[in-house]
């Protein structure tokens, strides 16, 4: 969502707290939890237009009693019995909600959800209609319920807790509060209604599953980019020095969530397999990694940073030392600068919230490779910027090994004989098209008319 906008929600929308990231992280020096203080946060909805639940137009929270997971004969609309709708207090906002009780955490989940979709609905500049509309007008969202897992389905998400040690309820864990697992849960949503299914029995869908994973770890981590605190932790903790290659360590207090842990991965494609979550991490890395190489383009042209700096983080030579002398040389750059690098990474997180709405917007399910994806990203690119980034975002897929699959035909060599013009009666090389007579298809040595599709 950009910025502009942002300002403008906050004066016309409702007020929610949440907490950015789970209430049991805790910083590194044991003194507390990472993040001891929900965040304000406005959705689109006036005060005036939202309904009971916490709800609107587009979904609502039912805090079920004793509800068992729905499964393949249980399914929405849940008709049982629940808990009063959570009230707005008096002046129309839910940010009154003391975070110990249990309507706060109902109302987390309708917030999180609800500021995830306005997020995405901006990038996107239009609504995005659910894949369920054929069914149900509204998302069901129920928190809460007495599980030790959660699921997303179809018209609903439905939220348990975590577990203890020992594999039993841990009630201090509720999933509905952890704005990671949701908004990933909603990516899978907007993939659904954006992208589509394949409906080829044909295609196993191999790179289109771990594109399913790594839209649902980009959605989150979009997301999350738009709280304050995390954008400052992050910045505080690495000082700008974003490149995602063993930069897990860099990003300090924030590493134990999983969506960070996701987007500074070193994963190429030779490292992993199909199993999606495994597969989604080069595409998730490559795309990350073109949201940093924007904002240290934006460093590079607001003179924050030299481009002798932005080269030798790019291109690593692999030696301790260099990266030492490299965070070094960030930390001078950013101290006194942190509100300019913050700007910038903002812009760049915006550049790329947008390149992906285009670029999911475009892309057919079918037989869909990582490969069809950077083409589309590609012309994303072009569509935003007039193709600003296209040599960027090429050496980021470049180093993932994203590439072409090997049997791909468009990898196949045609000499200009295989493409059936005819060669000996003069010059026939490229620009001198007089040569060329398109009617006669060139015998082969055999005698048969090449038999390679004309591409
Ligand atoms: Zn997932």
């Amino acid at each position: 969502m950009s910025l502009e906008l942002d300002r403008r929600l906050a004066e016309v929308g409702t007020r929610f707290r949440i907490f950015p990231q789970p209430r049991f992280l805790q910083k590194a020096d044991g003194s507390g939890p990472l993040f001891a203080e929900p965040e304000q946060v406005t959705v689109s909805v006036e005060p005036e237009a939202m309904r009971p639940g916490p709800g609107d137009d587009r979904m609502f929270v039912i805090d079920a009693i004793g509800k068992l997971p729905y499964n393949n004969f249980f399914r929405p609309p849940f008709r049982g019995n629940r808990r009063p709708a959570v009230q707005p207090g008096p002046d129309g906002h839910f940010d009154h909600l003391d975070p110990a009780s249990r309507e706060f955490s109902a109302a987390t989940m309708y917030a999180t959800v609800r500021r995830v979709l306005d997020i995405w609905e901006d990038y996107f500049g239009r609504t995005i209609q659910w894949h369920f509309e054929s069914d149900f007008a509204r998302l069901e969202l129920i928190p809460l319920i007495e599980w030790n897992n959660a699921q997303s389905g179809y018209g609903f998400l439905e939220f348990g807790y975590g577990s203890k040690p020992n594999g039993t309820i841990d009630h201090e864990r509720p999933f509905c509060e952890n704005f990671d697992v949701l908004a990933h849960e909603l990516g899978h949503s907007i993939i659904f209604a954006e992208v589509g299914v394949p409906a080829n029995p044909r295609d196993e869908a191999i790179d289109y599953g771990g594109m399913h994973e790594s839209a649902g770890d980009l959605v989150a981590i979009v997301a999350s980019l738009h709280f304050h605190s995390v954008v400052d932790l992050l910045l505080d903790s690495t000082k700008g020095n974003l490149l995602t290659i063993n930069g897990l360590d860099r990003v300090g207090e924030l590493s134990d969530s999983r969506e960070i842990r996701v987007a500074f991965n070193s994963r190429r494609m030779s490292d992993v397999g199909e199993e999606p979550h495994d597969r989604s991490l080069p595409l998730t890395g490559a795309i990350f990694d073109t949201m940093v190489e924007v904002f240290q383009q934006d460093l590079v042209a607001k003179k924050l940073i030299s481009e002798d700096l932005r080269n030798r983080s790019t291109n690593l030579p692999g030696t301790s030392q260099d990266l030492v002398e490299i965070q070094a040389e960030f930390t001078a750059a950013y101290t006194g600068n942190e509100a300019a690098f913050k700007d910038s990474l903002l812009r760049a997180r915006d550049y790329l919230g947008r390149l992906l709405a285009v670029t999911w917007g475009t892309i057919k399910p079918d037989f869909l490779t990582y490969h069809g994806i950077l083409r589309a990203l590609l012309a994303a690119d072009r569509e935003i910027t007039g193709g600003e980034n296209v040599q960027l975002i090429r050496a980021c897929f470049a180093w993932r090994e994203i590439a072409p699959v090997p049997t791909s035909l468009m990898l196949r060599q045609h000499t200009i004989t295989n493409c059936g013009f005819s060669v000996g009666r003069g010059p026939t090389v490229a620009g001198d098209t007089a040569a060329f007579d398109p009617q006669i298809p060139a015998p082969r040595a055999d005698g048969v008319t090449s038999a390679l599709p004309r591409l």
